[in-house]
């Protein structure tokens, strides 16, 4: 389904789901420290939304087993909140969450560094990528091509690897809408997005080259060559000459 053009009234449930989101991401962020699983942090995301009409989108889709995806180091994403997975200083944990309010859908991510970082390639590896979500969301406006955004996501990623399987998307009714807003492209290609449409952007980069594959439990996303990654993902709703971040305090 192509992402639809929301109304007043859902605009305003993702906006409200997208501060739940925030919050609870800002929450995890603030606690997240070496000697915790990643277990801990997933408990810690249900505690917090226990407590508001917000429902964990993630849980149960297509079979995923908890509320938050947690993927370290070389995991790049769809990572499986573990007991035993204890985070050590120095690593990259990256926390992504959907949050479903009144039957509308926000995604959102964003990478840490656990304690102290390791070199300053993980930092920079880390502001990178947030620059280079922001790049995407600040192309984003009412008339955009799918293609304005990719290509200056791409433009803040050289000399990093950019994952090409998994890509940004359209959201709100469903998690995953179409059309896919790939974190590479050309400018002025692919398809329009209109001002009312809402967008998940979400640049996943490494340190290695652009190649990953799912590991045996079926969803963990890994690097091949074992660098390390980062992603970031935002919800915008498209504007006349912008984008409003519905994932932000
Ligand atoms: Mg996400
Ligand atoms: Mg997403």
């Amino acid at each position: 389904m192509f992402t639809k053009v929301k109304t007043a009234a859902e605009i305003h449930s993702m906006q409200e789901s997208g501060k739940l989101l925030a919050t609870v991401l800002a929450t995890l962020k603030q606690a997240l420290e070496p000697g915790m699983s990643t277990q801990d942090l997933a408990e810690m995301a249900k505690r917090e939304l226990r407590s508001t009409d917000g429902q964990p989108t993630f849980l149960g889709y297509y079979g995923f087993p908890d509320v938050i995806c947690i993927s370290v180091n070389d995991e790049v994403v769809h990572g499986i909140p573990n007991a035993k997975k204890t985070i050590q200083s120095g690593d990259i944990v990256s926390l992504d969450f959907g949050v479903t309010y009144n039957g509308m859908i926000t995604d959102s991510a964003i990478s840490v560094i656990a304690g102290e970082p390791k070199n300053s390639d993980h930092v920079l590896l880390v502001e990178r990528t947030e620059a280079s979500m922001l790049a995407g969301i600040a192309a984003a406006h009412s008339g955009v091509r799918v293609g304005d955004i990719a290509h200056n996501i791409e433009e803040q990623l050289k000399g990093y690897g950019i994952v090409r399987e998994l890509v940004g998307h359209g959201v709100g009714h469903q998690l995953h809408e179409d059309p896919n807003i790939p974190n590479y492209g050309r400018a002025g290609s692919g398809p329009t997005l209109h001002k009312g449409m809402t967008i998940a952007i979400e640049p996943m980069a490494t340190l290695g080259d652009h190649r990953v594959y799912i590991e045996n439990d079926g969803w963990t996303v890994r690097t091949v060559d074992g660098s390390w990654a980062a992603h970031f993902e935002h919800t915008v709703l498209l504007t006349e000459d912008g984008a409003e971040i519905l994932t932000q305090l």
